[in-house]
């Protein structure tokens, strides 16, 4: 039996090295190399699988049952802490400001759980120790090989500084939103600042593409279903009297359903085109595609309240956002459940002294554990 003391000292003195050490999206060698020391030591089958980064573990239960899938993101962000911790980051310009660190800890700490109790586990266990989260699309690495062919459920979790340590967010249905790009260039004719009426102001036109764009959510998306454009860039121009040939602005769109999805990629591209059109110029949409929502399945968020509450976690519902995760692709697949584990009030993720309660890795490892025991 492992002991839970010495278990414990275990994962906090990982969680410090991986909060040292942080590692950016498809750069997590050092990160990979760890994990799979760790879970060597503890003699945790590694599947053979060649990913760049990443690795995935599986612990084969004693009984017969579902294949099961745990996701832990690995990765970090090109941000320069700004904590006093002791083991603040020691790479400059990089942080674990999204918690994965802890995530990477809880997982190694759930697979030693599990696989001292493959007795009582009923079908198998992958923990699949993700790349480049951060990125939108590391999910995407693990989608190109067969991990997931048998796999009947994913589970995935993320720390949140708006709760306190002992608190589980849960809510079944959407928790975060599709993430898509778009990037418009607006093709005018340069000319002279004073002769406006020798060429066609691609920085007029952008401007009255900026402002109709807004129209889409006001009226053309149903009111009941959030979502949200935002132009965040945009660029043109290179001094005060010049009238340049062409403008550049991207942004997002963040969606919940997928018929709004579609809606607004028509929606956009039509604005832009037409508008651009109607003052003689041209614009070109190009739409990248990121994530879908994530949406969690009714029988598993229960699993996962019932189980949070039997281990007197105290359960809120989980605020839905915004913001996307990759996780969202293995839901194209699967059923799956994201729930939100508590790490101490304090500074939001992405924020340069966001902080992880480490009191929080073996509670968090033993209720995945739960959640995976069924
Ligand atoms: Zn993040
Ligand atoms: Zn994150």
């Amino acid at each position: 039996m492992t002991d839970m003391k010495q278990l414990e000292e275990r994962l906090k003195n990982a969680f410090y090295w991986f909060h040292e050490y942080p590692e950016l999206s498809y750069e997590e060698y050092n990160t990979t190399a760890k994990i799979r020391e760790i879970l060597e030591s503890y003699h945790i089958e590694i599947l053979p699988y060649d990913l760049e980064t990443g690795l995935v573990a599986v612990i084969r239960g004693e009984q017969d049952g579902p294949v099961q899938m745990l996701r832990c993101d690995i990765d970090a962000l090109p941000i320069v802490e700004q904590t006093a911790l002791s083991y603040r980051s020691k790479t400059e310009g990089k942080m674990h400001a999204c918690g994965h660190d802890m995530h990477i800890v809880a997982g190694l700490g759930c697979a030693v759980l599990l696989q001292e109790n493959r007795d009582k586990l009923r079908g198998t266990v992958k923990v699949v120790f993700q790349p480049a989260e951060e990125s939108s699309l590391g999910a995407l690495k693990i989608l190109e090989t067969d991990i997931m062919e048998n796999v009947d459920f994913v589970w995935g979790f993320h720390a949140d500084p708006t709760n306190a340590a002992g608190v589980i967010g849960i809510r079944e249905g959407y928790v975060t939103a599709a993430v898509d790009r778009f990037v418009i260039t607006v093709k005018g004719i340069g000319c002279h600042g004073a002769h406006p009426d020798d060429g066609i102001d691609p920085i007029l036109v952008s401007a009255a593409i900026v402002q109709a764009l807004q129209s889409i959510v006001s009226r053309n998306v149903n009111a009941f279903h959030p979502s949200l454009l935002s132009v965040t860039r945009i660029c043109a121009g290179t001094t005060w009297n010049v009238i340049p040939p062409e403008a550049v602005m991207e942004g997002t769109v963040r969606t919940m359903e997928r018929e709004d999805r579609v809606l607004y990629e028509k929606k956009v591209k039509e604005i832009a085109e037409k508008t651009a059109q109607a003052y003689g110029a041209e614009a070109v949409v190009q739409w990248i595609a990121g994530p879908p929502a994530t949406y969690n399945d009714k029988k598993m968020a229960d699993l996962c309240e019932q189980k949070a509450k039997e281990m007197g976690f105290e359960v809120v519902l989980e605020e839905s956002s915004m913001g996307g995760d990759d996780f969202a692709f293995y839901e194209e697949k699967i059923p799956g459940c994201y729930v939100k584990v508590g790490t101490g009030v304090g500074h939001p993720i992405h924020h340069p002294a966001f902080a992880v309660n480490p009191e929080v890795l073996l509670p968090t490892a033993k209720y995945l554990t739960e959640i995976l025991l069924g």
